[in-house]
């Protein structure tokens, strides 16, 4: 109790936060008390959690040991990050990590945008414009702060707030462990879908429904072979549909950038 007397702010953060829970019934639809700086902060922390959890598994390919990869990595993700749609594109670091497990495809973002993305995912997938789809899909989510009003949802401010100060070493850890087994709303989903073809849109490069490119192709694999990124992502169909129709809308469905970067990427690993 001490450390709340001396912290009034925190007491304030909790009383909020419980004063708001009851009144929020609709999955992570809570009004978002973390501020864009406690998202950059936290994403700091986090990130480098999960740098030092992977790094101690060996899985942590580090920028410096395949540059080749990285070089490929960024100019794809620079496309996106430049659509002009991002809300937060210099406020937040934007960085991307390719974790070494050709057994998952998944990808995940920390709040504050720290990108991590399994090398597996990029082995499963067929072309540059599918992987720019799913890297904006997770783009979304940390710009739009899902990850965020997720995370205080879960944990609650005050717990978010006591990993800023460096407390809750614990906790840290398990937020960094769960973040690429984050489930996120319904809602989120849908958002994080349309933004991404928003910001392909923006590229004037990719087809804009490149992330729908992911989920026919899991389809079609049917269940025997289901990549992690739909075990957390599911309800493909519709999901297919409504990027592909926000696509039509916004006329940039049919065109074809080349695989370059993909394949320079995808060799180089
Ligand atoms: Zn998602």
């Amino acid at each position: 109790m001490r450390r709340f007397l001396l912290k009034p702010w925190l007491l304030l953060g909790l009383i909020v936060s419980l004063g708001t829970a009851s009144s929020c019934s609709k999955d992570g639809d809570g009004v978002l008390l973390f501020s864009v700086e406690d998202d950059i902060a936290l994403g700091q922390k986090v990130a480098a959690e999960t740098d030092s959890t992977f790094r101690a598994k060996g899985q942590l390919l580090e920028p410096g040991s395949n540059p080749t990869a990285y070089a490929a990595l960024g100019r794809i993700v620079t496309r996106v990050l430049d659509s002009g749609k991002l809300q937060y594109r210099n406020e937040f670091p934007w960085d991307v990590k390719i974790i070494r497990d050709d057994q998952v495809q998944n990808a995940f973002a920390t709040p504050g945008g720290h990108i991590y993305v399994y090398s597996g995912l990029i082995k499963y997938l067929d072309n540059e414009t599918e992987l720019a789809g799913v890297l904006g899909h997770e783009i979304a989510h940390a710009d739009r702060r899902h990850t965020s009003r997720q995370l205080q949802s879960q944990y609650g401010i005050s717990v978010l707030l006591s990993l800023l100060l460096g407390e809750n070493e614990n906790t840290l850890v398990d937020v960094a462990a769960s973040l690429g087994q984050l489930k996120f709303s319904r809602d989120y989903e849908t958002e994080a879908d349309s933004y991404s073809v928003e910001y392909l849109n923006g590229t004037n490069y990719y087809a804009c429904d490149g992330a729908a490119g992911f989920f026919i192709k899991a389809e079609k694999e049917g269940q025997a072979a289901t990549p992690e990124f739909l075990s957390t992502h599911p309800n493909p169909g519709s999901r297919i549909q409504n990027i592909q129709t926000k696509a039509e809308q916004m006329g940039c469905r049919n065109r074809t950038a080349n695989s370059n970067d993909f394949n320079t990427l995808k060799n180089a690993l």
